[in-house]
């Protein structure tokens, strides 16, 4: 089962590995334009308006408009991306979506400009407020339901400042999280000690609490029904079974050996977000957690895919996610204290 986001490489569509293989790439704004007309007509354009296939005439001084053959009437290139509207140029958009695909996830605004090489702090900061916002939506679709493949659940937390309050959970937020296990194939490179085990896509969500209620209830909204489901044996997730998953209770799992062996993927996985909630500007507040943990879910589960995060983020993913974000886009978001949790 693929969801919209699972597209794969296309070799038309080729996705730099370095920024020497960028610049040749997209050296200006006619190259972007091309890119982004082969993702939106892999076999050529054909009009939205009267259906004719036919190579379009386009206008020199206007990169983004090609003009149907028949018709004569225009489509717009950038309508529906994030680039709709905008008055800066493709080209610097690419740059700034490659940067942001490729890069720590901590870049500050100044350090976007300069490296955009952008004369106004504004232009930076916006272009990449819109392209964050790309990766705040969370995704909908429940991860799991793949034959041969469980899920680890459990949960964490995370952020806080417990300096001069003495030892405990001060300030802390619940984050549940659930992710998918799988295998590599015999004979390809293995780390023994996860017996060829890795993650596939992770689902976090804050959490009010540790009641059956809140984690169940996390569960079902995150896993899809009769998923084998791997947690502790933690009274909250007694329900389970009864709740339509097949489910492992693992007792004993404050024993690091026994996590170790039992639900590896997913203490890795907490112990990626929480570095990397840490790099970000020494923590964040429980007030935008929700928000980082949905930019944290979005690169963790496109990882393997570079080029997906990079067309996902200039909102050319394919034409399914292009309504998404045109509302995304619409003004009507506000980073970060977007508090879209999975509760
Ligand atoms: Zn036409």
């Amino acid at each position: 089962m693929m969801s919209a986001m699972d597209i794969h490489q296309r070799d038309d569509l080729a996705f730099p590995q370095s920024l020497p293989e960028f610049q040749r790439l997209f050296p200006d704004d006619a190259a972007c334009c091309a890119y982004l007309e082969r993702a939106r007509w892999p076999d050529g354009f054909a009009c939205p308006h009267c259906g004719a296939v036919a190579q379009p005439f386009r206008i020199a001084t206007r990169p983004g408009i090609l003009e149907c053959r028949s018709c004569r009437r225009q489509t717009g290139l950038l309508v529906g991306t994030v680039m709709e509207r905008s008055h800066t140029p493709l080209s610097v958009w690419f740059w700034a979506a490659y940067l942001v695909t490729s890069q720590t996830p901590g870049m500050s605004a100044v350090q976007f400009q300069r490296q955009l090489g952008l004369t106004r702090y504004e232009t930076a900061f916006g272009i990449l407020h819109k392209l964050r916002a790309g990766m705040v939506r969370p995704d909908q679709d429940r991860i799991g339901g793949r034959a041969g493949e469980h899920v680890e659940i459990d949960e964490t937390w995370v952020g806080g400042r417990t300096r001069g309050e003495g030892r405990g959970i001060h300030h802390k937020t619940l984050v549940a999280a659930a992710v998918e296990v799988r295998r590599r194939k015999p004979g390809t490179a293995q780390d023994k000690r996860k017996d060829g085990r890795y993650a596939g896509r992770v689902r976090l969500a804050i959490a009010d609490d540790r009641s059956a209620n809140s984690l169940c209830g996390f569960v079902e909204s995150s896993v899809m029904p009769g998923s084998l489901i791997v947690s502790d044996d933690w009274s909250g997730y007694a329900s389970l079974r009864k709740r339509g998953y097949d489910h492992h209770a693992i007792a004993e799992c404050g024993d690091p050996e026994v996590a170790e062996e039992f639900m590896p993927i997913i203490h890795l996985v907490f112990s990626n977000l929480k570095t990397w909630l840490n790099g970000i500007h020494h923590g964040v507040s429980a007030k935008h957690l929700q928000a980082y943990l949905n930019e944290f879910t979005f690169r963790f589960n496109r990882r393997f895919y570079p080029f997906n995060a990079f067309r996902s983020l200039l909102g050319i993913a394919g034409n399914v996610e292009a309504p998404t974000f045109r509302e995304l886009y619409s003004g009507q978001w506000q980073h970060p204290t977007y508090s879209g949790c999975l509760r």
